[in-house]
């Protein structure tokens, strides 16, 4: 060990949100117009987004969890109800399903795009089954075409968790362009387009459209700003039991910014996502993710798979790269591993959810990373094959 020679020590986050100077003034902007919850903000967001993802509505709201509340409700599900959901992803996809007051049934994932595997659908199916929630894990999308076929069969609703996956497309198509009924985003710092906290609902039905707008505030039949806007008295009335999931015009317009510069940081990661596959293709004990195949991946994370014989765990990987002082996350958890969800029949029928959750790493990729940042993290992989 060198006790002398000191460098300069490296910190390099396994993300960050980008924010701008154009940011910033948005923000003030909102602050200053007076106008600072629900509001004319939160309008051009939704106008805007749903333009972007290709739906005819969009529905903002305080997090892509109560996103995914209400898209549930909004698809009829109810106590008691099944809705299928991949266990190998974010403890807040089978909350929601609790929320709404049905069971989450996991079901197993393909081993190489980490989503929801179609073949497995089928086995989960029973009478009881209302929906499948399917997440685009990490920003790859899921195989919708497969998918859409079984929920047809069995008359099952889709709904779409897409909380990484905002500018992914599926073919031609902007994941926000529904497959099923709703889909639902997140826009927390960890995703790629931040408001703070925040989400959005996509959805081209307009009756559940006007549905969700009135949920996410407590019901209420007319918004906060209709009643401005309006020339005569108006009073509204409360016909079923809402939420408070409202968006805020600060985080709208924050958001607005964000959502104008997404193309550009998707080009970003993309570019090094690129660059860490290429690299990593030397590394024969590490498993790069699968592009689209047609479509858009937008690198929202960048998990590897450590191979069983490789030189290193993947604890182990991650301890070798934390000396160095780069960061990195144990992969995507799998929810029935977890205390508020554990039984002991999951286990045995998530074989590949297991294996993924056990052997996978998420590698630093954030917009503002450095490409000498990025040479540093393979190099030191590439050392660890090395490692005594
Ligand atoms: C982040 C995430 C969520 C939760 O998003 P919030 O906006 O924090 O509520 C839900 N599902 C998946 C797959 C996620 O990655």
């Amino acid at each position: 060990m060198s006790m002398v020679l000191s460098r300069p020590v490296r910190s390099v986050p396994v993300a960050r949100p980008s924010l701008t100077e154009a940011e910033e003034q948005a923000v003030v902007g909102a602050l200053r117009s007076g106008w600072v919850s629900q509001g004319p903000m939160v309008a051009r967001f939704e106008h805007a987004f749903a333009e972007y993802a290709g739906a005819a509505y969009a529905i903002a709201v305080s997090s892509c969890t109560t996103a995914l509340h209400l898209a549930l409700i909004g698809a009829g599900v109810q106590a008691g109800d099944e809705v299928l959901c991949p266990s190998l992803s974010f403890i807040a996809t089978a909350n929601a399903i609790v929320h709404a007051g049905a069971v989450p049934v996991f079901v197993d994932v393909d081993q190489s795009t980490f989503n929801i595997d179609p073949a497995c659908i089928q086995a989960a199916v029973t009478p009881k089954t209302k929906a499948i929630l399917v997440v685009h894990q990490i920003g790859l999308p899921a195989d919708m075409d497969a998918i859409s076929e079984l929920a047809r069969r069995h008359n099952l609703v889709v709904v779409e968790d897409a909380a990484c996956a905002a500018g992914s497309m599926h073919g031609s198509r902007k994941i926000g362009s529904p497959f099923g009924l709703s889909v639902c985003f997140s826009f927390h710092p960890r995703k790629i387009l931040t408001t703070g906290e925040g989400g959005m609902i996509t959805t081209d039905d307009a009756l559940l459209a006007e549905r969700l707008r009135r949920m996410r505030q407590h019901g209420m039949s007319i918004s906060d700003l209709d009643r401005h806007n309006a020339r005569k008295l108006m009073v509204e009335t409360y016909d079923e039991v809402g939420y408070n999931c409202r968006m805020t015009d600060i985080q709208a317009a924050m958001g607005l910014v964000q959502l104008g510069r997404l193309e550009s940081m998707i080009s970003r990661r993309r570019e090094l996502a690129l660059r860490y596959t290429e690299a990593l293709s030397r590394v024969d004990w590490l498993v790069a993710p699968v592009e689209a195949t047609s479509g858009r991946h937008n690198f929202q994370s960048y998990m590897v798979r450590v191979l069983p014989h490789g030189p290193v765990t993947r604890d182990q990987l991650m301890l070798h790269l934390l000396e160095q002082g780069i960061s990195s996350r144990r992969g995507i958890m799998a929810i029935h591993r977890e205390k508020a969800y554990l039984k002991a029949s999951w286990d045995e029928k998530l074989p590949v959810t297991n294996r993924i959750t056990d052997s996978t790493i998420i590698l630093p990729l954030f917009h503002d990373m450095s490409d000498d940042d990025q040479a540093c993290v393979i190099e030191c992989i590439e050392q660890a094959t090395h490692r005594p």
